[in-house]
């Protein structure tokens, strides 16, 4: 079963869009399987978005990503990568679909609100950046028949 990370960055603990953001996940039908909030350093920001180190927004996202609490999650289905960064929509909310979390509660590149690990492979890394194996939860929903075709 595939497993993604996502974070309700700062902008949107601070506005009170926790509830929100998890509620949409969670009627889409996929599975939370961890869930807490923490205040992330500055080596944790480093190692999270190190692949934009270099570029003209890093220093500022960094900034940002540490500058308040956020909540990070793990949530898991077939295709749950593909599913999440669906229903975030584009990276800038200014271009992203009505419908989506972005394009629903966004204006700002650098306040949209919400992270989603952006294929299977980095999803694997940053579940392992977050979160101790033992944090991740085992379980059954019974309503899963209802949502995916045995
Ligand atoms: N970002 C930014 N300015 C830019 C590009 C990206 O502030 O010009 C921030 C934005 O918060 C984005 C994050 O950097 O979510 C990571 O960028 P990426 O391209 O990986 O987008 P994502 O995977 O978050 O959609």
């Amino acid at each position: 079963m595939e497993r993604t990370l996502v974070l309700v960055k700062p902008d949107g603990v601070q506005r009170g869009m926790v509830g929100e953001i998890i509620s949409r996940l969670e009627r889409r039908g996929i599975k939370l399987v961890a869930l807490k909030m923490m205040l992330v350093d500055q080596a944790l920001a480093h190692r999270h978005y190190g692949e934009h180190e270099g570029k003209p927004f890093f220093q500022g996202l960094v900034d940002f990503i540490t500058s308040s609490p956020l909540v990070a999650m793990i949530w898991e289905a077939d295709d749950v990568v593909e599913i999440v960064r669906g229903t975030m929509g584009q990276t800038n909310p200014k271009n992203a679909a009505p419908g989506t979390i972005r394009g629903d509660l966004g204006v700002n590149i650098g306040r949209n609100l919400v992270h989603g690990s952006d294929s299977p492979e980095s999803a694997q890394r940053e579940v392992a950046l977050f979160f101790k194996e033992g944090e991740i939860l085992d379980y059954n929903r019974n309503n899963d028949p209802w949502i995916t075709e045995p």
